[in-house]
């Protein structure tokens, strides 16, 4: 990846997490129909945000932003992969 393109990137170059970027969950590409774990952007919680103005995030209707690993052929697979990083903090097929 380009460093800072994925939300671990950047945190590995200690740049703090966007307020609208969501915590890591199972995405489904559009695409190719496969699975990744990822981060959607939506309205951070300050009602007068500038930020979430410009941006015009529609309410309960976020986009993609990050796509953190690899694809997964099946549902199941990536959901344990998110569950064992929330546990150990190890993301299987994390793009390098
Ligand atoms: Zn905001």
């Amino acid at each position: 990846v380009i460093p800072g393109e994925t939300v671990l990137s950047a945190r590995a170059l200690g740049i703090p997490d966007d307020e609208h970027v969501s915590e890591f969950q199972v995405m489904q590409s559009p695409g190719n129909q496969l699975f990744y774990i990822g981060t959607v952007r939506t309205r951070c919680a300050d009602t007068a945000c500038i930020e979430c103005e410009r941006s015009h995030l529609p309410v309960g209707y976020p986009e993609p932003n990050s796509r953190e690993t690899d694809y997964f052929h099946n549902r199941n697979e990536a959901e344990m992969a998110l569950a064992t990083y929330n546990r150990c903090g190890e993301l299987y097929k994390r793009r390098t």
